[in-house]
């Protein structure tokens, strides 16, 4: 199983937890606002090295412990295959202006280690694999292509190590060149020397095309599956990747298009000083019985997508990387009916872990039982359960 032991400390509300993590199902109970969330999030953080919500990471660190210059923690006990014996990953958060007097102008420094050696966040993603749901998965269908940019962006990075090096080097690039399209603009750099970050936008961006539609090939079969069995045989789903840069047979004849088309865009982007072809511009479409859900789905049948969509993502970093990824379920059985929520437990409890949150254990307990664990979240506190609630 992935995680084993979970301690936090002065992580947002939760000053001081440390919890034995059994395989299985694990449901996390509580009023609102007791950090049922936050503790979805702090696990997150193990698998991805940054918070899914903070705007900021100051954010993270207790309010009482920022002011006193203090730690925030997440530490985590995760297996590790290829290694045997499990890692001990810690990420930290730090505050470097503790006495600044208005208290909201703290800034914070990040720091990763695994088993005691410093990390960089591209070292640690690939370790933990886990896949988030929650409320605002929504946003996956109605929202921005953004968002199911960085769905695609995490997923891959979670499944190929060479993936997130190669998106941070091309998002070096996309501001390098970006800068050099202004000052071209306002003549203070010449077409030539253009040429370089040309050239390494090509090498970079079409390889994140190219691994995105390989990708997309595993993904979509898997969604289109989850999603009849979550809504019925009337609805028929399709996934059609919509990449900025027009695909060839391989990822070679994928560069020789971008350069063709940055060369016919070119005088677009002289004029307005912004890289307009490339994997920042890439969205896929999701289609039911040849309808595009991002404007026709209804509430609920965008839910049901965005639930397709995170099952999708779960098989195919199981199947791409051999192993299954922690399930991380905040919040999202209320939104649903009793038959839909069976389904989807029926479906997250195949996995070796599963952690589950709710401000209504029932929605477990009804299908779960005494299958399950239970840990109560209240007060800045996380109590494991001997039964069922
Ligand atoms: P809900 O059921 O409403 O989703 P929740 O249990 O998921 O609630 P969390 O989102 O985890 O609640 O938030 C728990 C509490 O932590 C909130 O009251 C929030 O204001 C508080 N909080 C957030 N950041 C910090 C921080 N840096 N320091 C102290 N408390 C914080
Ligand atoms: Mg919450």
């Amino acid at each position: 199983m992935p995680l084993s032991r979970l301690r936090l400390s002065n992580f947002r509300n939760l000053v001081d937890v440390d919890l034995d993590i059994p395989a299985g199902v694990s449901v996390f109970y509580g009023e609102n606002a007791q950090g049922k969330t936050t503790l979805v999030e702090a696990v997150y953080i193990l698998a991805i090295a940054r918070s899914f919500r903070a705007e900021n990471d100051r954010e993270l660190v207790n309010f009482g412990a920022a002011g006193k210059g203090d730690l925030a923690l997440v530490e985590g006990l995760v297996a590790d295959q290829e290694a045997g014996s499990p890692k001990r990953v810690i990420v930290g958060y730090r505050v470097t202006n503790p006495d600044n007097p208005s208290g909201t102008g703290y800034r914070t420094s990040k720091e990763i280690r695994v088993d005691r050696a410093r990390r960089t966040a591209g070292e640690l993603v690939g370790l933990v694999h886990a896949v988030l749901f929650t409320a605002l998965d929504i946003e996956l269908v109605q929202g921005p292509p953004s968002g199911r940019r960085r769905f695609l962006d995490i997923l891959i990075s979670q499944a190929d190590p060479l993936y997130l090096k190669t998106l941070q080097r091309y998002q070096q690039v996309l501001r390098q060149r970006n800068r050099l399209l202004r000052m071209r603009r306002d003549g203070r750099a010449t077409h030539e020397e253009m040429e370089y970050w040309d050239s390494e936008l090509v090498k970079e961006g079409a390889w994140l095309t190219w691994r995105r539609h390989e990708v997309m090939k595993v993904l979509t079969p898997s969604c289109v599956r989850h999603h009849k069995d979550l809504s019925g045989s009337g609805e028929n789903l399709d996934l059609y990747y919509r990449p900025s840069v027009p695909l060839a047979q391989c990822s070679d004849g994928t560069a020789d298009n971008y350069r063709e088309l940055l060369e016919r865009i070119s005088s677009r982007e002289a004029a307005t000083a912004a890289t307009a072809a490339g994997p920042h511009r890439d969205d896929f479409d999701i289609i039911v019985n040849g309808l595009d859900m991002g404007a026709y789905a209804s509430r609920g049948q965008a839910r049901t997508l965005a639930l397709a969509l995170r099952l999708g993502e779960a098989e195919t970093l199981s199947s791409v990387r051999g192993r299954e990824p922690l399930l991380l379920l905040d919040d999202v059985l209320s939104e649903m009916d009793a038959a839909r929520r069976r389904r989807v437990l029926e479906k997250a409890s195949q996995y070796p872990q599963v952690l589950i949150t709710t401000t209504d254990p029932e929605q477990v307990t009804g299908f779960c039982g005494a299958g399950a664990f239970y840990f109560r979240v209240g007060e800045g506190r996380v109590l494991p359960l001997d039964g069922v609630p």
